[in-house]
């Protein structure tokens, strides 16, 4: 349903999205994306293995 909305803000619990997504950060562990909601709170989320494993396993579908 709403995967891409799961994160919301640490304060104020606003669904956080694209508008709200200052910064994104790749690293070793994953992904990391910050964003700052109208309240002005900032919320840090990771996204981890999961994704990449998604993504492994839409390449194994390959014919
Ligand atoms: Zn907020």
């Amino acid at each position: 349903m709403l995967e891409q909305l799961s994160c919301t803000c640490d304060r104020c619990e606003t669904p956080l999205g694209d508008e709200q997504l200052i910064l994104s950060m790749t690293t070793d562990a994953g992904t990391r994306r910050a964003y700052e909601c109208s309240c002005r709170a900032v919320t840090i989320t990771v996204v981890g293995d999961e994704a990449v494993q998604r993504a492994e396993r839409a390449d194994e579908r390959r014919p």
